[in-house]
């Protein structure tokens, strides 16, 4: 069976400047990595430097930009958003949406998050739709459902053909920014389940080709720890990608 892409996925959030930004790029493409063909690395970054960090990538392989959000509709009067139409008048090949940040500070749900990847699909844009339990549902043990009905509400209504197009990023709400991360049994039991509820609607083909990140405090010291589990193709990195060298580290732990 091919490998499955193993996604080293940088988000910066709301940090930095544009010279900050240029600088920190440079540390990071300073490590010379060597890519195997199924190994990728995107970095998601604040809109108003996707067009210098893109540039600043160039025709690297492997190497991608990417959006952390995107309207919900295709233009219009809706002043301070960005449509999917205009990331991909600039080049932008993947775009972040219904991250927790999202849904917790702006209210997003999981209707809006399907009409975001549709405008993501339909402009040829790979969405990585991420999903995730707060505390209070993992402690009374009800994260398997609550992850499962967002995906149903958000990615359900595919085609198969467009759910290949998705990557998901699996995020415990608890994890993320704490410093405390889900154990590789806790990200590999929830990921293999999601694979599962993907292939009881799509089959084992779709399924399996569907790359799954982990995210919630990766770290250098454990990204190759959770890197390795089979159902975790590799993290989208808050935190530590802010850090070259720890992220650099990063995408070394990435499967081979
Ligand atoms: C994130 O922003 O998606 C994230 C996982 O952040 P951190 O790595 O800082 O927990």
């Amino acid at each position: 069976m091919l490998m499955r892409k193993q996604i080293a996925a940088a988000n910066w959030k709301m940090n930095g400047t544009a010279q900050q930004a240029e600088k920190l790029l440079s540390e990071v493409l300073s490590g010379n990595i060597d890519f195997k063909d199924h190994q990728y690395v995107i970095f998601s970054v604040p809109f108003p430097f996707l067009q210098q960090v893109n540039q600043q990538l160039g025709n690297r392989p492997n190497h991608f930009i990417s959006a952390q959000n995107c309207s919900e509709h295709a233009s219009g009067a809706y002043t301070g958003e960005v449509s999917a139409e205009m990331l991909k008048s600039i080049g932008i090949k993947y775009c972040i949406v219904g991250h927790s940040e999202r849904r917790e500070y702006f209210g997003e749900t999981n209707m809006q998050i399907a009409r975001k990847i549709d405008m993501l699909l339909n402009n040829d844009i790979t969405p990585i739709f991420c999903c995730g339990e707060p505390l209070d549902v993992r402690e009374a043990g009800n994260q398997d459902k609550h992850v499962q009905t967002q995906i149903e509400e958000s990615l359900f209504h595919l085609s198969a053909n467009d759910l290949l197009k998705i990557t998901i990023a699996y995020e415990p709400i608890w994890a993320i920014g704490t410093g405390k991360t889900a154990t590789t049994q806790q990200a590999q039991d929830m990921q293999a389940y999601l694979r599962l509820v993907i292939e009881k609607r799509y089959g084992n083909e779709i399924a399996s080709q569907i790359s799954i990140l982990y995210g919630g405090s990766v770290k250098a010291n454990n990204a190759a720890e959770i890197f390795a589990a089979p159902d975790v193709d590799g993290g989208l990195v808050g935190g530590a990608s802010l850090i070259a060298r720890d992220f650099i580290q990063i995408i070394r732990a990435l499967k081979s």
